[in-house]
């Protein structure tokens, strides 16, 4: 190999091109290709040799860190080797979930696209800082057009429009907040929050309102949880008027609606055209500012892609009833052209973690409200320089990047497809359960892909049961003791996952569990925390799960059923 001349920079005994990558060409063999390839040779030796297996990484299930041992650990004088280091790092990744296998069905899962992982890693190499525009140079082309397509997306002028990156959709919760907040109580700045303004969201909305309200000051106290309605689970609008109409009323100011849209595991979208209306109607006393609308769409956004889909003509031959449930979420996302801002992961189901994007209309109204003076030691070398209104000062372009790499590569056709696969994957399901009548799926009537199912002991008629337990008081004993058994299936499940037991020649799915769905009917606010339905849950949405892997989840649910009772 020919030694790059600057590596033999003299630094006594250490050397430097041992440890640091190379500011020059590495020779012909380029030898920090090598480095990464071995890296990534590593780490995909840990995937199993085919579908056949268990849907975790590696060979040993064992959770083997335990805190106590950690906290022992101490720098150690001399360094390792590049290979030991990287032996271990992988270990490391030893029975993680496998997020792309056929046999997760676990959650909405971060599943990486080729690209953006590509997107990701080089910006790890180079490190651009997106907090301005001399330390990003070019990069930030990545968070200035994704933000665009999706303000464009959204039904709003793209020109006018903004976004900035950041730590996730609890950071896009934390964003709207602050936004809110310089909004309605504008001395809040520089003096801190001294009023006591409000936070709606619905009772299915995410539980970062509660790190955004924490962590401000606002005070999680100051949360107004709105009702949702029994079959929707969307934002209770007469619930809503009755709130804002009292603060209204007693001239407490309302620093924002959010709107879920959609929850993650109803896939309910929130009224909010309707929401707008009625802070139009009922505004803010005149010694605060504007309310402001945010939707946290983190999962729903994706929707967006079918907005230009020409569902008559149906060009991607999309079965019936993806096709109806596609069509309506798309409908629902599109209010979201109504609210001020919105807050986008690419990770659900697209992405490496992170990518969150927070997308705001007014962009001149947001970065103004929030400009902060600047560095001394910061020189504005281009139009772009976020740092002046960011949550964060240094960002890795990391999330920007893989965001920007999932659109361009997937376009909205991709975007659609993977969409449409979690809905097949589970209108596939639906069907099987016709012939299983001890198992029914409580959430049928939602159009998103996952699957909350009950499933009673055999013989019992598990539609009526449930009826039963979801409106009767009488059966609440029942609804306890099923939830139980749920339970028990869950965690023998589980058990079975990580011990990588066979049944019928396949490895037991990764499936997880919901223990509130809902409320029973009869049990208001909630009051009675064990009145509540309990399902297995199944997430199918890795783009690599079939028809087969389906049926499979159902045999070995009811496998586990038949061991717990
Ligand atoms: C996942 C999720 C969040 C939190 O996002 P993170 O990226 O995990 O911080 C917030 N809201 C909804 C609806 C979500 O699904």
């Amino acid at each position: 190999m020919d030694k790059p001349e600057i590596n033999e920079a003299e630094n006594g005994d250490f050397l430097t091109n041992k440890f640091f990558a190379s500011p020059v060409q590495d020779g012909s063999d380029d030898a920090f290709a090598l480095l990464m390839t071995e890296a990534i040779r590593g780490i995909d030796s840990l995937k199993p040799l085919s579908r056949n297996s268990s849907a975790f990484l590696g060979e040993n299930p064992e959770l083997t860190v335990t805190r106590d041992h950690a906290q022992r650990a101490v720098l150690k004088p001399e360094g390792e080797s590049f290979t030991e280091v990287l032996n271990q790092i992988i270990s490391t990744f030893e029975g993680l979930p496998n997020w792309g296998h056929p046999l997760n069905m676990s959650n909405i899962c971060p599943q990486e696209n080729y690209a953006a992982i590509a997107a990701s890693m080089l910006t790890q190499i180079f490190s651009p800082n997106i907090l301005e525009a001399e330390y990003a140079w070019n990069t930030s082309i990545a968070e200035l057009e994704s933000s665009a397509m999706l303000a464009d997306l959204a039904g709003w002028d793209a020109g006018k429009a903004g976004g900035i990156f950041t730590y996730g959709g609890s950071g896009c919760w934390m964003y709207q907040l602050k936004y809110a907040l310089s909004r309605v109580l504008p001395d809040s700045r520089e003096q801190g929050i001294r009023t006591d303004a409000k936070v709606l969201c619905s009772e299915q909305a995410h539980y970062a309102m509660l790190n955004s309200t924490d962590w401000t000051g606002l005070g999680m106290n100051n949360i107004i949880k709105i009702k949702t309605l029994p079959d929707t689970n969307t934002m209770d609008i007469t619930h809503l008027e009755q709130v804002i109409r009292e603060c209204f009323d007693r001239h407490i100011p309302i620093a924002s609606v959010v709107c879920t849209m959609a929850s993650t595991d109803a896939c309910a979208f929130d009224p909010v055209k309707a929401v707008r209306k009625l802070l139009d109607r009922y505004p803010n006393h005149p010694q605060y500012g504007k309310a402001l609308l945010y939707c946290d769409a983190v999962i729903g956004w994706s929707w967006l892609a079918f907005k230009d889909y020409d569902f008559a003509a149906n060009p991607q031959n999309f079965t019936e009833a993806v096709l109806e449930s596609a069509q309506k979420n798309c409908e629902a996302i599109q209010e979201i052209q109504y609210a001020d801002a919105f807050g986008v992961d690419f990770h659900k189901n697209f992405s490496p973690l992170v990518s969150s994007v927070f997308v705001y209309k007014d962009r001149s109204e947001f970065e103004n409200l929030l400009k902060r003076e600047s560095s001394a030691y910061l020189q504005e070398r281009g139009d772009y320089n976020p740092h002046n209104y960011s949550l964060e000062v240094s960002r890795a372009a990391g999330g920007s990047m893989s965001a920007w790499a999932t659109l361009k590569f997937l376009g909205a056709n991709g975007i659609q497809h993977v969409l449409a696969h979690g809905l097949k994957n589970k209108h596939y399901m639906l069907r099987q359960l016709e012939f299983y009548s001890d198992m029914t799926c409580v959430n049928s009537a939602d159009n998103g892909a996952a699957l909350l199912l009950r499933i009673y002991p055999e013989d019992t008629d598990a539609a009526l049961q449930y009826a039963q337990e979801l409106h009767d008081e009488t059966s609440r004993n029942q609804l306890i003791n099923h939830n139980t058994l749920i339970q028990k299936i869950s965690d023998l499940l589980w058990k079975w996952f990580r011990e990588k037991k066979q049944i019928g020649g396949r490895f037991t799915p990764y499936l997880s569990i919901t223990k509130g769905f809902r409320p029973a009917v009869y049990n208001k606010n909630t009051i009675d925390p064990e009145a509540v339905i309990y399902a297995l849950k199944v997430y199918p949405v890795s783009t690599y799960i079939t028809e087969a892997d389906m049926q499979h989840a159902i045999h070995c649910i009811r496998l586990a059923r038949n061991e717990v009772v």
